[in-house]
């Protein structure tokens, strides 16, 4: 947007804040105790269940010293019927940490936040802007769908890198004056207009501003793609070592995985014979396939390598043998290389983890 476009819209959407801003005890009071606790009590929790919960826990515990000296079963108490009890233990472990640690202030900006127990990014960047005043974002489910549709951005939010880019698309557009109230106009649109399923165009203050709008796109977003599922894929890796010491490298086929690089030989378990155990199956896979026959073949006394791709989770089980040097590899496509010439060939992750590993034998 620019800067004209950017002034408009905050005082329109500040405007429409202050006319439509939700009334909570934590707003009125913004200091930072009560704006962290609000924030933690808020993750996955409605408003309204809240508000009770906040104003008993205040009174019990008034302030950070409090808190920090709380007994469990009273903390335990006061958040009875919240759920996800981790969140209180941590608000006690957080307090005895800015008591201890920060002389009971709490750091003032959302970078420093980060090293308080229990504080992520999202929090740290409400904290510092409603409490401090810091220009920051807080970029949370809410504003993931409030700009997404603002910018009709496409960005896949299941992605880690979703939330940087958010936080650089929102940085410019936060008043110097007012962050906190800018964010806390995010919450609330969020949730009583630019709601998940039918979001309340017409009414919206945003409307003029936002190209999801405009192109009917508003539903598609955010996009949030599925997790694919990693497919769990078990195979044997075989350390093959001839009398010099050199190892077996196989070279893999110019496509899919790995494709055209040498690791060693990898068989995939489900290849392997049913009838036999796992070493005597690999023997047999030799012969069949590569005509070779390996000599004292052990499983090594290591554990299993796991290698992550997108859409395969491998786990690789480690097995020495010996083969001799004279042995005919007319049916193996690779060689045998002396460790000491792995570093100069390029040879993959999964590669150097195996070898690691075979090395700890
Ligand atoms: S116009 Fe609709 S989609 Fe766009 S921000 Fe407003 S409520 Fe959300």
């Amino acid at each position: 947007m620019e800067q004209q476009t950017i002034r408009t819209f905050q005082s329109t959407f500040l405007t429409w804040y202050d006319q439509n801003r939700r009334v909570l005890p934590w707003r009125e009071n913004p200091q930072p105790y009560y704006v962290w606790l609000s924030e933690i009590m808020l993750q996955q929790t409605q408003v309204q269940t809240v508000l009770p919960y906040f104003e008993r826990f205040i009174q019990t515990f008034p302030d950070l010293a409090s808190l920090a000296a709380a007994p469990d079963d009273v903390l335990m108490k006061c958040w009875e019927g919240l759920g996800y009890y981790a969140r209180a233990r941590n608000l006690k472990r957080a307090a005895q940490q800015i008591m201890t640690d920060y002389n009971g202030q709490f750091p003032q900006t959302a970078t420093a936040l980060l090293d308080i127990i229990g504080i992520g990014p999202y929090t740290a960047g409400a904290v510092a802007s409603i409490a401090f005043n810091e220009v920051v974002p807080a970029v949370d489910g809410n504003a993931y769908r409030v700009f997404s549709r603002i910018f009709n951005d496409q960005t896949d939010i299941s992605q880690s890198k979703a939330s940087q880019h958010f936080r650089t698309l929102i940085q410019p557009l936060i008043p110097k004056d007012r962050p906190g109230d800018f964010n806390q106009a995010v919450m609330d649109l969020g949730a009583s207009v630019c709601t998940t399923k039918e979001p309340l165009c017409l009414f919206c203050p945003l409307q003029a501003f936002c190209q999801s709008y405009a192109q009917g796109t508003m539903l598609d977003l955010p996009v949030k793609k599925k997790k694919i599922k990693k497919q769990k894929v078990q195979l044997v890796a075989v350390a093959v070592r001839n009398e010099a010491g050199a190892y077996l490298l196989q070279q893999r086929p110019k496509t899919g995985l790995l494709a055209g690089l040498s690791t060693f030989p990898l068989i995939d378990q489900a290849d392997l014979p049913e009838d036999l155990d796992l070493t005597q199956g690999v023997l047999r896979y030799f012969k069949q396939h590569y005509n070779l026959a390996l000599q004292q073949i052990q499983l090594a006394p290591v554990k299993p390598v796991t290698h992550i791709f997108t859409h395969l989770h491998w786990t690789l089980t480690l097995v020495t043998a010996d083969l001799s040097e004279s042995s005919d590899l007319a049916y193996f496509s690779g060689a045998f290389k002396q460790p000491a010439e792995f570093a100069k060939l390029a040879l993959p992750t999964l590669q150097k983890k195996l070898w690691t590993r075979l090395s700890q034998a």
